[in-house]
């Protein structure tokens, strides 16, 4: 089995989903006793959500390509970032790197397209929604991407940053999200997917009938696949 490198901590609440999702796919493969090779290096969101806010995308791209190459050189055999928002520095992790990265968009499209979606929505943190590093990926897939209107957005990320990367869950976000989903589906969507990792934990696909993409789910089943991948 390999050995997953986990970077974590973006943000812990979600982190945990990943721990526990991956050990249960092992777990129901290989039966017995068995469990995850995995190393976990966890940050302080703190400093990363400072960059993020601050625009300093370059200094998060080298704590995290720091802490890749340490896991690399700690024994992981692929990388698995535990958020959709930081992929946006994937490039320049990569190029710290002679493993793998296994990404999350790519992941996910590989599953929207398997399942026969080409016209999805797309709910994340505002970088996720509104720059080019992670919709470019579902677009070169030959998915159309549909995100909310401002007020949506703006919506949908205070309640990330705020609630649920401090664990907070509240039915009345998830009456706000579940709004949000309809609008995407009345423009079009088939499907939504959940472009970070903590929505998860307050919007569940039985919630409503539009197919739910959690990217929490997706990415943390292939790493586990890849993992037992001979
Ligand atoms: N976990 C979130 C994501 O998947 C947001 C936290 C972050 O900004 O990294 O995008």
């Amino acid at each position: 089995m390999k050995t997953i490198g986990l970077i974590g901590g973006m943000s812990w609440e979600s982190t945990a989903s990943y721990y526990q999702i991956i050990n249960e796919v092992i777990k129901k493969e290989l039966g017995g006793l068995h469990s995850a090779k995995i190393l976990l290096y966890s940050v302080d969101f703190a400093e990363i959500e400072h960059y993020q806010a601050t625009g300093e995308w370059e200094k998060s791209a080298q704590v995290l390509g720091e802490v890749a190459a340490n896991l690399e050189k700690a024994g992981a055999d692929f990388i698995v970032i535990c958020t959709n928002t930081m992929h946006k520095v994937a490039p320049q992790i990569q190029e710290r790197l002679s493993i793998p990265i296994l990404h999350i968009a790519q992941a996910t499209a590989d599953v929207l397209l398997e399942q026969g979606i080409r016209k999805v929505g797309l709910l994340g943190t505002k970088y996720t929604m509104t720059q080019d590093f992670y919709k470019e990926k579902l677009l070169e897939s030959g998915l159309e991407v549909l995100i909310p209107d401002d007020s949506g957005i703006e919506t949908v990320n205070h309640i990330i940053y705020d609630e649920l990367c401090l664990g907070t869950i509240r039915e009345e976000s998830k009456q706000a999200y579940l709004n949000i989903i309809e609008q995407l589906r009345s423009a079009g969507a088939q499907a939504v997917i959940l472009g970070c990792t903590e929505i998860g934990l307050l919007v569940k696909q039985t919630d409503t009938d539009i197919p739910l993409f959690d990217t929490t789910l997706i990415h943390a089943e292939k790493a586990a696949e890849l993992a037992m991948d001979e």
